[in-house]
């Protein structure tokens, strides 16, 4: 099911999807255009498809202060994976229950957290825990790394990320020594680009293996993070991750667990993807060696996302003109050929000031980008309320 209608997915223009004019007037490109009306309206419909779990917003996903402002309503938390997201997310919201993830916590930014009132910590190493025992009372999920095969993850979150079950032991024994440690129940974010039927098996197993484990553990009424890690699918801008057979599929297996479980997961990506874009205009066109380039204004320092996945990055070319599609290679300004939006993409015919909205660029786009490569200026930022 989509969730949203067309407006979600353009921007709240009309049926061209191009932004006002009058949003943009005098603006100059390149410019990331944020839609924070849709983003309300699309993370409100995530949140009621969810039902009783609850919902945290991965900050590292976006953590523009207007779009943190923008999903404060319609969230349960804010999942913040450093000392300085933490300090940026408290400062816009102040009163949002945070949550504390990521490897590699120093002691200072634990004793931040504590500082904080940050709501969960989530312990990634046995050694993380004794650091944490040290600085005071805390409230801990630990975060797993279980053996579960996840086949079409796009990413696999193995390797550094959490415990196995051998060091889980370890903390929840070092945990009940410790009274100040309260320890609540556990994390799991495994993998990610997963859709909801795969997400909902993962799901399963983690709490099959988990609930055990806790009420062993003497830990009664368990919380278990399923994570983030929904699906956006870059070549079809028209798809939504299916929340509402996620949310039904995590109710039912909600009611098969014991009472007071609560369920909780932390997507970032699949909320914040669909209502940014980047505008930029074009520089040149040429033709080398039979590939046209169409050189735009601004670059992957700006969108690195194409980069980073190594894929084209959905757009539209605002205004344009008639005469036949042809195939063509849309770059940066960048000394670079990894300077690539997309590639041998069909495009109408393209002159230098035309303007092409990069869609899909909430996300993972200029908060991931390498700003100060070339030293060009930066984008400019419009917010549709
Ligand atoms: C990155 C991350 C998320 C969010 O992942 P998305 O793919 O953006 O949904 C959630 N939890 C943890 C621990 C993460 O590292």
């Amino acid at each position: 099911m989509a969730l949203d209608d067309a407006r979600d997915l353009t921007g709240r223009t009309g049926p061209t999807g191009l932004p006002d004019p009058t949003d943009l007037a005098g603006a100059s490109y390149p410019a990331y255009v944020y839609d924070l009306a849709g983003l309300a309206r699309h993370a409100t419909a995530i949140r009621s498809a969810l039902g009783g779990t609850e919902l945290l917003y991965a900050a590292k996903a976006n953590p523009d202060a207007e779009i943190l402002r923008a999903l404060a309503p319609c969230v349960d938390g804010v999942e913040v994976s450093s000392g300085g997201e933490m300090a940026h997310v408290r400062k816009a919201l102040p009163d949002v229950p945070l949550a504390f993830g990521g490897p590699g916590k120093t002691d200072e930014e634990l004793a931040r957290a504590l500082a904080l009132g940050v709501h969960r910590i989530h312990v990634e190493s046995p050694g993380e825990l004794t650091r944490l025992q040290h600085l005071g009372p805390a409230e801990v999920l630990l975060r797993a790394n279980l053996p579960i095969d996840v086949p079409g993850a796009v990413l696999t979150m193995s390797g550094p990320f959490g415990m196995d079950e051998h060091a889980l032991d370890e903390c929840a024994r070092r945990i009940a020594s410790a009274p100040h440690i309260t320890l609540w129940g556990i994390h799991a974010h495994l993998a990610s680009g997963l859709d909801a039927p795969a997400l909902l098996d993962v799901a399963g197993r983690i709490t099959a293996w988990a609930l055990p484990w806790l009420e062993a553990r003497g830990v009664t009424e368990p919380e278990i993070n399923l994570g983030g890690g929904m699906a956006v699918d870059y070549t079809d801008p028209t798809a939504r991750f299916d929340w509402a057979a996620y949310g039904a599929g995590l109710s039912a297996l909600s009611a098969t667990l014991p009472p007071g479980t609560r369920l909780r997961v932390e997507p970032g990506r699949a909320v914040t993807a669909y209502h940014g874009r980047y505008v930029t205009d074009v520089l040149d066109v040429k033709s080398t060696r039979g590939e046209t380039y169409v050189i735009l204004r601004g670059g992957t320092h700006h969108l690195r996302t194409p980069a980073a996945k190594g894929h084209d990055q959905p757009f539209e070319v605002l205004a344009p003109r008639s005469g036949p599609a042809a195939k063509a290679t849309l770059v940066g300004q960048l000394c670079t050929p990894k300077d690539v939006f997309a590639r041998d993409v069909p495009v109408p015919p393209l002159e230098p000031g035309d303007v092409i909205a990069f869609t899909m660029a909430g996300a993972y786009a200029w908060n991931i980008s390498h700003h100060d490569f070339l030293m060009h200026p930066r984008p400019a930022f419009h917010y549709l309320r």
